[in-house]
């Protein structure tokens, strides 16, 4: 080295000029030299202020998130009168506060005991846990909150060893009960070493306070009044240190204090050394902020660490100077360059790292966008949903994933983000694959000093979501579909015979625009507001019964004011637990079917030329005539033939024939009653069944009244022919049947034949016995 300076400094004295420059090349690298420290430094100092910045953003949402889960379960216990160990690590587990909250590592509740109940309390207390006992009482206290159970992160032995301690017998928590209990919030101690922990480990406990509901309110404890306190221990080194792995917190020398800055009111300091207790600290100081949490108010300091800068490497830059303008130039303008190239590599390489400490296994799509929506990063659940590899994402434009129908709407979100407003929205995206995703999205602006800088995006994928959505809505659609499309009307009702809804026929039965105006109404509300109260007693029938009513026919009035008949079914409706919750009817107009039916009866019954009654429906109404004349009342048949009626057809042909045979049967209906029933057996043979007559003679009366009929002579064409009948009277005898009075009235008939026709004859006796 020495012979080194030797040889410049005779270089020097050789060439006076060059040395000048050679001066003025070393002066231009000094200066350069410090020019460049200074300006690396104040650098640093800017990316520490943007690390704690961020780092005191994360730590108040830390913050408020545990005292939220302190407040979230003194308002579960508040919200329910009798809480039990196993309900308490239920709500736990499944809140899953130890995973998501890094610095809780206990949870406990703190039952107020009043001293005068102490004793009953630990009796009722040792059932669960045997020889639960109230420990560290305080003597003349009026209350006690002693330890009833509680939920340790990682050690659940750490509860049993403070089952049964009274949390109030050390005054600052005991300040700090007090205070929640006032304030009605969450309450944080000062830092304190937790309580019987070997380990000595430095906690700070929020209470909050847990208070009776309406529910369980006695007079000695009214709605409101405090019932307990809930706990959670925060351990602090996990708090300042959990998140990021520790890493931001270990970019600076970082120091809390509670409320003032003494050496008392410490709550964490990184290295042990309190540099903020000194009037002239040692360290540069970044940064400092205060922290609200829990009725403390923390102050935060971040001290620089001192800078690594190679000393070595600055010389040797300052040799190099030495060697020449020229070279010294290059240098320091490398030099100048250097820092700032190294700078924005550093900053980028601390996000990237804060990134992917805080968001790579965030089980949603997390990514950061710049101003240009194009991706700074993107976590592995984001590579995923757009099935490409992180590293070929990040430069890329976000627009590309975007449908484009919903670009406009993506773009003008992004915009209010950028003007620093966290905006939430749902948009379709379609991945690498051409698949698509319906997502839910945040954005939360990010912002170095008051310029918004990037944007955080968090998208949770929602399509199973909305597909699940769509199907219900796609299965109901297909249900309302089908029912609009029975012919029938479709209604049900609830227990109380309430509509609670129908289908479309059944809309326009009742003269209604839509189900709205249906739901919510009753039968006495409707146009069939007259049968009402009738319906409504087959409904509650049906559902008291829980047996279905079938095939109820009735008449009814259309809504064109038309008579119809309907026919209704109704169905008791039961839940899946076979519990009647309603009635189910179909309802159907059954005129037409009902005409069938009636025009079916008439053929099979009927004879088709006179219109008259058949043989068959004559056989079945005798047979109800002859029971119905054992009760009493006398009863006539008659027997009648048209006389020498082959002649007519023989002399004027079938048709007139038929004429005859018509006429015929059209005055013997109009002499005969009503109430008569005439019948057609056949040819030229007819019968007629008279009831209810006032003696045995009323049949020769009726006999006569016929002959009569026939005494005018038959108009055909123009032709008028002179037709007599032969008539055989029978009345019916006490136990005779309807075959022994048929032969009883044809016997007579052919008696009336043999007697020359043109008359009549009565059954001689009661024919009782077989004529034969
Ligand atoms: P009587 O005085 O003894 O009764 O003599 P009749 O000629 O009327 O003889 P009978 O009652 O035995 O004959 C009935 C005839 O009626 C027999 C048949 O040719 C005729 N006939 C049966 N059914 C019909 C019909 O539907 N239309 C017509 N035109 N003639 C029928
Ligand atoms: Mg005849």
């Amino acid at each position: 080295m020495g012979s080194f300076f030797a040889n410049i400094y005779k270089a020097i004295g050789r060439h006076s000029l060059p040395a000048l420059v050679f001066v003025a090349g070393l002066a231009a690298s000094g200066w350069a030299y410090v020019a460049r420290f200074e300006h690396a430094e104040a650098q640093r100092m800017d990316q520490l202020r943007d690390a704690a910045e961020d780092y005191v953003f994360l730590l108040r949402h830390r913050l408020d998130l545990y005292a939220g889960a302190s407040r979230d379960l003194g308002a579960f216990f508040s919200a329910s009168n009798q809480i039990e160990a196993e309900e308490f690590a239920a709500f736990v587990n499944a809140s899953r506060v130890f995973d998501r909250l890094d610095g809780v590592r206990a949870l406990g509740y703190l039952p107020r005991v009043p001293s005068r109940e102490a004793e009953r309390f630990e009796a009722a207390a040792s059932r669960q846990f045997p020889g639960y006992r109230i420990t560290e009482r305080r003597p003349g206290a009026e209350d006690y909150y002693p330890l009833l159970y509680g939920q340790h992160a990682s050690d659940p032995a750490r509860i049993d060893t403070l089952r049964g301690l009274d949390y109030a017998a050390a005054p600052e928590r005991r300040t700090a009960m007090e205070e929640a209990a006032w304030r009605d919030a969450p309450t944080a101690t000062r830092r304190m070493a937790a309580v019987r922990d070997p380990e000595q480990r430095q906690v700070i406990l929020i209470f909050s306070p847990v208070r009776t509901p309406r529910a369980s309110a006695t007079p000695a404890q009214p709605e409101g009044s405090l019932r307990g306190f809930i706990f959670s221990a925060l351990y602090l080194d996990r708090l300042f240190l959990g998140f990021d792995n520790g890493r931001m917190a270990r970019e600076f020398d970082l120091e809390v204090y509670d409320g003032a800055v003494t050496s008392e009111n410490v709550v964490f300091d990184a290295d042990g050394t309190p540099h903020a207790l000194h009037a002239k600290p040692r360290r540069l100081l970044a940064h400092s902020a205060e922290v609200q949490f829990a009725n403390r108010r923390w102050l935060i300091y971040f001290y620089a660490k001192p800078a690594g800068v190679d000393i070595g490497s600055v010389h040797a830059a300052a040799l190099v100077a030495l060697l020449g303008v020229l070279l010294s130039t290059i240098a320091s303008y490398a030099v100048a360059a250097w820092p700032r190239y190294r700078a924005r590599k550093r900053a980028m390489h601390d996000f990237s790292e804060r990134f992917a400490g805080f968001f790579e296994n965030h089980p949603f799509a997390v990514y950061a966008m710049d101003a240009q929506r194009r991706f700074l990063h993107v976590n592995q659940q984001m590579a995923k949903e757009l099935g490409v590899p992180a590293e070929t994402l990040v430069g890329t434009e976000i627009d590309q994933y975007v449908s484009n129908e919903d670009r406009g709407e993506v773009a003008r979100k992004f915009g209010e983000a950028l003007r620093g407003q966290a905006v939430a929205y749902t948009t379709r995206v379609t991945d690498h694959a051409g698949r698509r995703s319906d997502m839910s999205i945040v954005l939360i602006p990010m912002s170095i000093g008051d310029r918004v800088t990037h944007v955080l995006g968090f998208a949770e994928n929602i399509t199973e979501r909305k597909e699940a959505e769509r199907a219900l809505y796609a299965s109901r659609q297909m249900l309302q579909l089908i029912l609009d499309n029975i012919p029938q009307s479709v209604f049900w009702k609830n227990l109380d015979s309430v509509y609670e809804g129908g289908n479309r026929a059944l809309l326009a039965d009742a003269g209604l625009a839509s189900d709205t105006e249906l739901i919510g109404r009753t039968d006495f509300d409707l146009r069939w507001k007259g049968q009402a109260e009738h319906y409504r007693q087959v409904d509650l029938e049906v559902m008291s019964s829980g047996v279905p009513r079938m095939r109820m026919q009735g008449l009814d009035v259309r809504p064109d004011g038309t008579e119809c008949w309907i026919e209704t079914n109704k169905i008791p409706l039961k839940d899946d637990t076979g519990r009647v919750v309603g009635v189910l009817a179909v309802t159907e107009d059954i005129t037409a079917r009902k005409y069938m039916e009636q025009e079916l009866f008439r053929r099979a019954n009927h004879d088709p030329l006179t219109g008259l009654p058949n043989r068959g429906y004559f056989n079945s109404h005798l047979e109800q005539a002859v029971a119905r004349a054992q009760r009493g009342g006398p009863m006539a048949l008659m027997y009648f033939d048209i006389d020498r009626f082959k002649q007519i057809n023989d002399t004027y042909g079938h048709d007139v024939g038929d004429d005859v045979i018509r006429m015929f049967a059209s005055r013997v209906r109009a002499v005969v009653r009503e109430a008569d029933f005439l019948a057609r057996l056949g040819g030229d043979e007819f019968v007629l069944v008279a009831e209810g007559l006032s003696g045995t003679g009323d049949g020769a009366v009726i006999a006569g009244k016929i002959l009569a009929a026939m005494v005018p002579p038959f108009q055909l064409g123009m032709a008028a022919l002179r037709v007599t009948t032969s008539i055989g009277v029978a009345c019916v005898a006490p136990g005779m049947k309807p075959e022994t009075l048929i032969k009883a009235a044809d016997q007579a008939m052919y008696d009336a034949k043999r007697a020359g026709r043109g008359c009549f004859r009565e059954a001689t006796s009661p024919a009782v016995q077989p004529v034969e």
